[in-house]
Order: structure tokens, then C-alpha cells, then sequence
């Protein structure tokens, strides 16, 4: 079966997974308006998908929630995936076994996309560098920002321009179906590689496979820009098809309005990528003294009595929580520590915390872990103070109650919030919440 490329009319269209983070309503809306009819199918019920079901009103689409209906996988020409259902889904089998076509709604983009595409993935630095790139090259050109960091492009296909650029962060799970088109972005950027998701990935080698693909279709003047600090991208140079660009936190620096080498080493992928469409570095330097960062990262959220209180609920990795702490060299932070357990080996952190940390604030299913690993790490009675909060409430508390003034309260959880919030937006929201309130 052949995708449908433009005549949708009459086509029978699955879309496996609404999700809440904007590329299920925008596959649904943009196919709708392509004629398609269109089944929506999710696991979860009506109750957890209100804000996505809401975005649908007044769409004629079906609705099958709380559980998928085998024939809607099987009675239909093509199934939109969304890059949380894993590869391995008895329903993508029927589907398989059917002669159904896949694809998912960054597929449908890049397939359709008229302007050039530079794509960023990493482990972390993936929104910030993304953000970067689109505050530089627009003062250039007329850019679009999107994918992971925020909204489905689809809806706006109809307004790219073939001289606009297209910059779109990619996660390893929305890379993981790239080999269904067989495309990949123009210039790809690799931030980094660190173990991550290895709840949803088999193994590390299934990871970095999975990130490999945003340079794997790239054709000779493609252009691939890698971080030449990170041991595990070394390897990737050989593989690449196109023009191969390394960078690194050292390079000539820019002045920057955002803490941390680590944001000196984003900086550095942003205009390594932006030179790429003809920008000049006197452009990117005059756009990177105005970023000012995202939300939830390393953002302060208040000072109170003398105590800075920082907002770092997008770490969601230790690798993310050791950057936050090399970034307040100065400082014995307060951390509020643990999450959602994505079983990724925390002992290095608890050591780090362990040396750096003025007191460590442990909640959420692996505070229990990081407590004890913190405490074992500490041997020699000169650790910091270790503090067992289950609650992310009585952390905050906790942690208000130990800082001093001059100190620093960081909320660096290195794990994911699931479990106790939707997401790493309405965690660091409860936690900006609770530090003003007092
Ligand atoms: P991502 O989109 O990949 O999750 P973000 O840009 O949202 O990354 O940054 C999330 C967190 O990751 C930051 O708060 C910071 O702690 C860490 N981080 C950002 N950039 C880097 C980098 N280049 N190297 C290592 N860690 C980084």
C-alpha cells in the first residue's frame, strides 16, 4: 500500500495516540483538512486527554479512547503513530501484517517541508539549542520553530516559504520512526549523548540508533554538526554521508545572557548550525546576548530572605542535575532531588551530591535510592544534610527550612516528574508556586 501523498479524499486515517503535547491534534487537524476521515484511537481515557480532546471540537473525527479496537488498525489505509507507542506494538503488527502504511506526524512534515530543515537531537541542550538557532536565524529569515519543543509544524505548512528555515528539535523516540521515510534534516545537529530513556530503548546502542537517524538520510551536501567533546559521537564522523561540522564549549565564546559552559557549548551547535543557511557571526552573536533561556531551566523563580530559589525541573537526568551543579561553582545548593524512575544508574550523581550539595532533598520513587546513595557516598560523616521528603510539597517545605541566607535552593530533580505530575512544566510551576508563597 502507498501512502497517500496529496489526494487524502476518502483515505481512512488512524491516529494511535492523541497524546498532550500537540503533534496528535495537529496530525488530526491537518489531515481532516486534507479530506481524510479520520479515526482517533488512544489508550487512555477521555479524562486524561481533555486538553487535546478540546483543540478537537467541532472536527468531524471518531473518537475511540480507553483502550484501541483492533479494526481501526486494519480497516484503513495508513496509521499516524505517535512516537510514545513503541515500535514493538501488537496494534503497529496488525497494522504490518495488514499492508497498512505508517507514518507519524514529523514524517508528514518532513515529507511536505519546502524550506530547508535543520534538526537538533542530544540528550540535553535539545530545546535550548533549538531555540538558539531559531532566535539567530530569524534575523534573517522568516523562521519556523517546532516539533518536540513545542506544536506540530503541519498547520503551518501552508505559510513556509521555499527561502523561510524550518528548525525542528527531535526527540530519539520521534527519530525512531524516521526510517519509515527515509529522510532526514538538511543540517543535523547531535547536542550530546548521554544514557537516557533506557526505560523505553532496549539498550544504549538502540538509543544512539535511534538519534542516528537524523543524519542517516542526509545526502552528500548535507552538513552534520557534532559536539567533538563527547567520546560516544566520535564514531558517528565515519557514518555520516554528508559534510561532517564539530564544535565544542571552547570555541571562540560568545557573550552570553544564560549561565553555565553548558549553554556556552549550545551556543556554539546554534551558530555551527546557522552559519550552515548564510548567517554571519556578528548575526549570532547580537541574537545569543538577547536569549535569555527557557522556562524550568536553571531559571530563577524567586529570592526570598537572602535565598535564591532555581527552577530546574526540566533536568530530568542526572547528566542534567551534575550541569546544573558545575554551573554555581560558588555555591553548596540545597537540592531537591528524585522522580519518576527511569532506571538510569544514579550513583554518579549521588556522589557529586555528595561533595557539593549543602543538603540533598530526596522525594518521589527514587528519593529513597538517591538518599541512601548519598548517604553511602558520604561515609566519612562530612557529607551534606540528607533529608527523606516522599511528597514534592513537604521537599519544597524542606528545603525552605534548611537554606540560610546566601544559599541557593535548587530544584534539579534528575528524573522525570511522572508519578506525581504531568509533566516537567507543572513541576517546576508547583515548585515556583511554593518558594513565593512562602
Ligand atoms: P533537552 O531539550 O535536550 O531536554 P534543554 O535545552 O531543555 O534540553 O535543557 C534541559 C537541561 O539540560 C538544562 O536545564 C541543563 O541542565 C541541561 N543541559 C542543557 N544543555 C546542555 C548541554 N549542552 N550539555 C549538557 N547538559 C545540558
Amino acid at each position: 500500500m502507498s501512502l497517500p501523498r496529496e489526494n487524502w479524499t476518502g483515505k481512512r486515517v488512524t491516529v494511535m495516540g492523541l497524546g498532550r503535547f500537540g503533534g496528535g491534534v495537529g496530525a488530526t487537524r491537518w489531515l481532516v483538512a486534507q479530506g481524510a476521515i479520520v479515526t482517533v484511537s488512544d489508550r487512555a481515557p477521555a479524562s486524561e486527554l481533555r486538553e487535546s480532546l478540546a483543540q478537537l471540537r467541532g472536527l468531524d473525527v471518531k473518537v475511540h479512547l480507553g483502550g484501541h479496537v483492533e479494526a481501526d488498525f486494519v480497516d484503513c489505509d495508513l496509521v499516524v503513530v505517535n512516537p510514545a507507542v513503541p515500535f514493538d506494538s501488537p496494534y503497529l503488527a496488525l497494522a504490518r501484517r495488514a499492508g497498512v502504511a505508517l507514518t507519524t506526524e514529523v514524517n508528514l512534515f518532513l515529507a511536505r517541508c519546502p524550506a530547508p530543515v535543520v534538526g537538533v537531537t542530544g540528550s540535553a541542550g535539545k530545546s535550548t539549542t533549538t531555540a538558539m538557532i531559531g532566535a539567530i536565524l530569524a534575523r534573517r529569515r522568516t523562521t519556523h520553530v517546532g516539533g518536540n519543543i513545542g506544536g506540530s509544524l503541519l498547520n503551518s505548512l501552508d505559510a513556509i516559504a521555499p527561502e523561510d528555515a524550518v528548525v525542528l528539535e527531535l526527540s530519539s523516540f520521534q527519530l525512531a520512526y524516521l526510517p519509515l521515510l527515509g529522510k532526514s534534516p538538511h543540517v543535523a545537529v547531535v547536542t550530546n549523548l548521554q544514557p537516557n530513556h533506557l526505560d523505553r530503548h532496549a539498550s544504549m546502542e538502540e538509543y544512539a540508533s535511534a538519534k542516528m537517524n537524523i543524519f542517516r538520510y542526509q545526502r552528500p551536501d548535507d552538513v552534520l554538526i557534532l559536539n567533538r567533546e563527547d567520546p560516544a559521537l566520535r564514531a558517528w564522523k565515519e557514518a555520516a554521508p554528508g559534510r561532517v561540522v564539530l564544535f565544542g564549549a571552547d570555541d571562540e565564546p560568545f557573550d552570553l545572557s544564560v549561565p553555565g559552559r553548558h549553554n556556552q557549548a549550545n551556543a556554539q551547535a546554534a551558530w555551527a548550525a546557522a552559519r550552515q543557511l548564510g548567517v554571519s557571526r556578528a548575526d549570532a552573536q547580537q541574537a545569543l546576548a538577547c536569549f535569555s533561556g527557557l522556562p524550568h531551566r536553571l531559571q530563577l523563580a524567586a529570592e526570598r530572605d537572602g535565598v535564591r530559589y532555581v527552577n530546574d525541573s526540566k533536568a530530568t537526568s542526572p547528566a542534567e542535575t551534575l550541569v546544573a551543579l558545575e554551573s554555581f561553582p560558588e555555591q553548596r545548593p540545597v537540592v531537591i532531588v528524585g522522580g519518576y524512575d527511569k532506571q538510569i544508574d544514579l550513583s554518579g550523581l549521588c556522589r557529586t551530591l555528595a561533595q557539593r550539595a549543602k543538603a540533598v532533598v530526596a522525594t518521589g520513587q527514587t528519593g529513597e535510592a538517591i538518599a541512601r546513595g548519598v548517604e553511602a557516598a558520604s561515609s566519612s560523616g562530612q557529607g551534606p544534610r540528607v533529608v527523606r521528603a516522599g511528597e514534592f510539597e513537604a521537599a519544597v517545605r524542606a528545603a525552605m527550612d534548611l537554606a540560610q541566607p546566601g544559599d541557593l535552593v535548587l530544584l534539579s530533580p534528575a528524573c522525570a516528574s511522572y508519578g506525581q505530575f504531568r509533566n516537567f512544566e507543572e513541576r517546576g510551576e508547583a515548585f515556583a508556586r511554593l518558594v513565593r508563597s512562602g
